[in-house]
């Protein structure tokens, strides 16, 4: 019976031609490189439904995409193309596509069921950043390096260095001479730790981020679990290629070690993640990897983007100083052209902002077609709150999350620590909630249980220390219900705040929003089916933050989005406003040390401005303090604009200032006869 493709006349034949590669034979690799807005991630997902009509099992294509709202994203997309050519109803091509997710989300499930030939604990729990970074803590002081010298570097960056080497796959002494110079003396102390590090983890029995594509690797280079993991897919396809790093790389190349099957998508231009050694190599070197067999195939028209805008976006990547290929185009004819909109300050920025996302509210553009990126999460601060003043309501991707709450924490730590009683972490956090018990205790607590081969059993053993009151009895009571799971999930997180909201009364003076947060946070868990994948998910990808804090807002509510440049990746809006276009943020303080950096940020604001589609606002706040690191210390200096808009692509843009400045009216002026040269005298200050 032929089969309907009626849906791949919506592509161009280039798209098409990715789309067909190879369907229904054995394909070899192929690599989708084109810029922004050209239609990658849709012909992406043409290419998995046009698989799923030629009869491939979607339960054997792996998708791996740079978020899991990505993921959703994608499965949507490729539902709404194919379930009418496959006749099934709604729902039932983005349920049965289960390999959607990130790379870290697939490892930690792949690990999970393959743990037993791996003779990892499949009970293991992730830590995120701020557990690791707490971990590498208790165990920097168990060695006494901090007592050791002031200077030694912060838990943070011993993480960074720790999650450096092994992302990079780099040797320690090259990546502190290269990366972090500065904590070069400590090399044989970083060592140390991060052997102690490694060490704490397992017998704990936790893994951390890295250690998800770590073991990963570790797994495919086992030949036999190899080749078992390898045979579960199909197919395996890649978005955002260019900002994975070299271990991700790896791990797919062990899944296709052949190439076979494996499709790779997007864009140099857009590499943004190096800080999180993500390394662009990885899709420049990919089609010499699989040479002669690889098909490339390009893309040089952008769908998204009006002229004007994607000319200002061009005009910005064109003076890097490496060279990408592509040269877009865009046939959305506009007279508008992007706007540089220079503010007095942060207060008129974000006034600006609000005025013109309500105008376009008015005009006829939702709100959740508006976005307003920033660089760092913290510069929404003013705008959040500008927002909530004017009833705008709005959701914030990327950054401070609902689960970064100290009682949403503690209350994650308490399932946590029942899923597995060896995690020192998470068990340092729930004991420490106890009056009158410090780190000592714990610490005593911990140990007796760490060392007994039935921790729940040495837990009710330990005796109740004198401080703890009530409250003891009641968490040994809790934790070995939860332990023994004698609770319906997710009714337990419920007994779980039983125990904790007379400790939240004595503590805080909000108890009672806080208690509120954890019921919303019960009704997020009544969506997962149980409690290891509420926390798996949780740890590797917390839900949005939202401004209300009642509850997220449903799906048909209308609500203005703020992100992040980094998380606004892959997506698009009608309107775009970017905060703080001025140097010192974008290029970051940070980032102006090496051309190397600088560069990532130019491809940054590329990605910040080809997200919008017909309207893009540029905000220039000229009182925006930037720190400036000298050797005389840090000098704070007012902001100018970026440097990557030179005077001589500002033709791009239209050039405004806001407020608009009132014409000094010629009756007041001073009549004839100025007693003082004031014009020489401007010219002396100089
Ligand atoms: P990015 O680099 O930002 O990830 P991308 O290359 O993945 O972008 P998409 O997000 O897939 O691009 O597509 C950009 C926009 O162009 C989307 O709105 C998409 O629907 C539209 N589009 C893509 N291909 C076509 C086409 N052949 N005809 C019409 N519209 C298209
Ligand atoms: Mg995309």
């Amino acid at each position: 019976m032929p089969v309907d493709t009626a849906f791949l006349d919506a592509l161009n034949p280039e798209q098409r031609r990715a789309a067909e590669h190879g369907v229904g034979t054995a394909a070899g690799p192929l690599l989708v490189i084109a810029g922004a807005g050209s239609g990658k991630t849709n012909t992406l997902a043409h290419r998995v439904a046009n698989l799923m009509v030629h009869g491939a099992d979607p339960r054997r294509i792996l998708l791996l995409t740079f978020s899991r709202r990505a993921a959703a994203e994608m499965s949507r997309r490729v539902e709404r193309i194919a379930s009418r050519v496959l006749g099934v109803g709604s729902g039932a091509v983005s349920d049965a596509l289960t390999w959607a997710g990130t790379f870290h989300g697939i490892g930690a499930r792949l690990l999970r069921e393959h743990a037993h030939e791996i003779r990892l604990d499949p009970a293991f729990t992730i830590h995120d950043r701020e557990d690791s970074a707490d971990l590498m803590n208790l165990v920097r002081h168990e060695l006494s390096f901090s007592e050791k010298a002031t200077r030694f570097p912060t838990k943070g960056t011993c993480l960074a260095i720790y999650s450096r080497v092994v992302n990079a796959q780099g040797d320690l002494d090259e990546v502190l001479k290269s990366v972090f110079p500065w904590c070069a003396m400590w090399s044989g102390e970083l060592r140390q730790l991060f052997g102690a590090y490694v060490a704490a983890k397992q017998a704990q029995n936790v893994l951390d981020y890295d250690d998800l594509l770590l073991y990963w690797a570790g797994m495919m280079s086992e030949p036999a679990i190899g080749a078992q993991v390898s045979s579960r897919f199909d197919h395996v396809l890649v978005d955002e290629y260019q900002d994975t790093n070299s271990l991700q790389a790896a791990v797919l190349l062990a899944m296709r070690p052949d190439g076979r099957g494996l499709t790779v998508v997007g864009d140099d231009a857009q590499s943004i993640y190096s800080f999180r050694a993500a390394t662009v190599r990885n899709i420049l070197d990919f089609p010499g990897h699989f040479s002669p067999s690889a098909d490339i195939v390009t893309l040089d028209r952008n769908y998204r983007s009006s002229q004007p805008i994607l000319a200002a976006a061009n005009a910005v990547i064109e003076q890097a100083s490496e060279r990408f290929t592509k040269n877009l185009w865009s046939d959305r004819q506009s007279e508008a052209k992007p706007v540089l909109v220079t503010v007095k300050d942060e207060a008129d920025q974000v006034g600006y902002v609000a005025d013109c996302v309500l105008r376009s509210r008015e005009a006829g553009t939702p709100l959740k077609q508006q976005a307003v990126l920033f660089r760092t999460s913290s510069h929404s601060g003013p705008l959040e709150i500008e927002l909530t003043r004017r009833n705008i309501p709005f959701v914030k991707f990327g950054g401070l999350k609902f689960l970064d709450a100290a009682h949403i924490k503690d209350m994650l730590a308490i399932l946590r620590w029942a899923e597995n009683l060896r995690d020192r972490v998470a068990g340092f956090r729930v004991l420490q909630l106890l009056p009158g018990i410090g780190p000592t205790t714990a610490g005593r607590v911990l140990d007796a249980i760490g060392n007994s081969p039935n921790p729940a059993w040495a837990f009710s053993e330990v005796p109740a220390p004198a401080k703890a009151g009530q409250s003891w009895t009641g968490l040994v009571d809790l934790i070995g219900k939860l332990s023994k799971r004698e609770t319906a999930w997710p009714l337990e997180l419920a007994q779980a705040r039983h125990w904790y909201e007379p400790l939240m009364e004595g503590q805080y003076e909000d108890a009672a929003i806080r208690v509120a947060d954890i019921i919303q946070l019960e009704q997020i868990a009544a969506g997962f089916p149980n409690r290891e994948k509420f926390l798996t998910e949780l740890t590797l990808d917390p839900p949005d933050a939202t401004s209300d804090q009642a509850g997220v807002p449903q799906r048909d509510e209308d609500y203005l989005i703020l992100s992040t440049i980094h998380s606004a990746k892959g997506q698009e809006w009608k309107s775009v406003h970017v905060l703080n276009v001025v140097d010192g943020c974008i290029p970051s303080d940070l980032g102006t040390g090496s051309t190397h950096e600088l560069e990532e940020e130019r491809r940054l604001l590329y990605v910040a401005m080809t997200r919008a589609k017909d309207e893009l606002h540029l905000l220039v706040p000229q009182r925006f303090y930037v720190t400036q690191q000298t050797r005389n210390g840090d000098r704070h200096m007012y902001a100018q604009r970026t440097r990557f808009i030179p005077r001589e692509i500002k033709a791009h843009f239209e050039d405004i200032l806001w407020p608009p400045v009132t014409p000094i009216r010629s009756d007041l002026l001073p009549k004839a006869g100025l007693s003082v040269d004031l014009a020489s005298r401007m010219r002396g200050m100089w």
